[in-house]
């Protein structure tokens, strides 16, 4: 039985009610008066259920279509403005007992190099991540209890958090790992993590037993339930996301929104993000092999509803995508991007020789930060390196009452201005400095309140001293 509020993985994502809710959506995509009555709740900006947002995605009228586009690219503006979170991925280690089938961290992938970093490693990845001007970081490992138990995460936690070189500091680190206990999710919680982050693959269960044959992820529940575990061990910023292309897109869609739903429902905070990945070529692992894989068009229109129909949800996405894609979808509702990623353990410091690949998967964006900060501003966007929110406490559903008021805006854009000013005093290129300045003249003017303004404008010519954090 369908119960959103329920803490049983398979009555808050009930098969039969995304079966049900496909049905409704084939039968009404054509249906221009539901459809439109749909859009008009969207434009309340309260957001979408599962069930209408599925014939949204279902519907293929053209004209449709483009005013979802346009109501995704307005959402966006009005409160996410054209700011867009810079972050980085950070492997700890590939070592992983799962046999996740489009992994190829999988145990039985015998010839791919399995490593994991010490800390002295670490502050080396961590001091070339600085070097570059990443602040925030999204931990990867695999699951392994004897490579990687949280013991080790958390040294790394702290060890990541201590180094300061130059001007460098990670200042948030995101963490995703293997659904784990409530006690472990209460240590990263102690630890200092912003969002944990666990992506449930695919919301179909059979599936989801064929794709995870053996190991600890194989429990379908016991991984569909994690964010309960982790909201009860104190994390409150949970992210979601599939895998696309594993199942049918019309069921991870309407899985993931039920999965939202029930976050709201049983724990009064939604996801505070959603990531959007689509299955890539890597070591064993060919794309072609799964056939539910998605073109651009889709991903697009993906990502314009899950604006439309979570609002205050940051969207998240990779250096999976190649530039192109990436442009499209930062109108269309994208918030945090990952610049200059690499994807194999280690990789910061040393490249790979191609016979020791530890790859998770292939980037199809290779640029430098410094190449995508300018690419971003240069198309009228503010890369901004905040991490002001959890650091102030704003976590939680105290984030999200900011959000849906829009109070949260008066932090926002300053804090994008001035962490954007250190990037450009410690890091940039000269023409990136240059298109940089003037982008922060102009965004000065977009702070609503005047005091703020006066308040961000001192610490800029602070930053200009050499004094640095300096956060709303
Ligand atoms: S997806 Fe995660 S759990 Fe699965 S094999 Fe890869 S690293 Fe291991
Ligand atoms: S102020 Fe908070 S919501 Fe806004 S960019 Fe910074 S961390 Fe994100």
């Amino acid at each position: 039985m369908y119960n959103p509020s329920s803490l049983k993985a398979e009555e808050f994502i009930n098969h039969e009610e995304i079966i049900e809710t496909l049905a409704y959506a084939d039968a009404n995509k054509d249906n221009l008066e539901l459809i439109d009555s749909i859009l008009e709740k969207a434009k309340e900006r309260k957001g979408l259920n599962h069930r209408e947002a599925s014939v949204l995605l279902a519907c293929d009228n053209k004209e449709k279509i483009e005013e979802m586009y346009a109501l995704a690219q307005q959402i966006k503006q009005d409160f996410y403005g054209n700011r867009i979170v810079m972050f980085a991925p950070l492997y700890l280690s590939n070592y992983c007992i799962n046999g996740c089938v489009y992994c190829p961290y999988h145990i039985s992938n015998k010839h791919i190099a399995r490593k994991k970093l010490t800390q002295e490693e670490i502050k080396r990845e961590v001091i070339a991540l600085q070097d570059m001007g990443h602040k925030r970081l999204a931990l990867e490992a695999g699951e392994d209890p004897k490579n990687n138990p949280i013991e080790y995460i958390l040294e790394c936690i702290k060890t990541i958090y201590s180094i300061k070189h130059k001007n460098g500091a990670i200042r948030r680190v995101n963490v995703n790992i293997a659904a784990t206990t409530v006690e472990e999710y209460r240590m990263l919680k102690e630890a200092g993590i912003g969002t944990y982050i666990l992506f449930q693959e695919t919301y179909h269960k059979e599936s989801y037993e064929k794709l995870h044959p053996y190991g600890p992820k194989s429990n379908y529940a016991y991984h569909t339930e994690a964010m309960d575990r982790a909201m009860e061990g104190g994390i409150d910023d949970v992210g979601l996301g599939v895998l696309f292309g594993l199942e049918m897109y019309r069921y991870e869609f309407a899985g993931l929104l039920m999965h939202a739903e029930h976050l709201e429902a049983a724990h009064g905070v939604g996801p505070h993000t959603i990531s959007v990945p689509r299955i890539k070529r890597a070591d064993d692992i060919d794309p072609t092999a799964f056939d539910n894989g998605i073109d651009d068009e889709t991903f697009a229109k993906i990502c314009a509803l899950i604006r439309i129909c979570v609002p205050y949800t940051g969207m998240i996405i990779s250096t999976r995508e190649s530039q192109a894609v990436r442009e499209k979808v930062l109108k269309l509702g994208v918030s945090q991007i990952s610049g200059a990623s690499r994807t194999s353990v280690g990789g910061y410091c040393d490249e790979e020789p191609e016979e020791e690949n530890s790859e998770q998967f292939d980037v199809s964006d290779k640029r430098t930060l410094d190449e995508v900060v300018k690419w971003l501003m240069e198309m009228g966007c503010i890369p901004s390196f905040c991490t002001a929110c959890y650091r102030e406490g704003r976590t939680g559903d105290r984030f999200m009452s900011l959000c849906k008021s829009g109070q949260i805006q008066n932090c926002c854009q300053p804090n994008a201005l001035m962490t954007l000013k250190e990037y450009l005093m410690d890091y940039a290129s000269e023409d990136t400095k240059k298109i940089g300045e003037a982008l922060i003249q102009a965004e000065l003017e977009n702070i609503p309140k005047e005091k703020v303004k006066e308040i961000c404008k001192e610490n800029l010519a602070k930053i200009e001293q050499g004094i640095r954090d300096f956060r709303f």
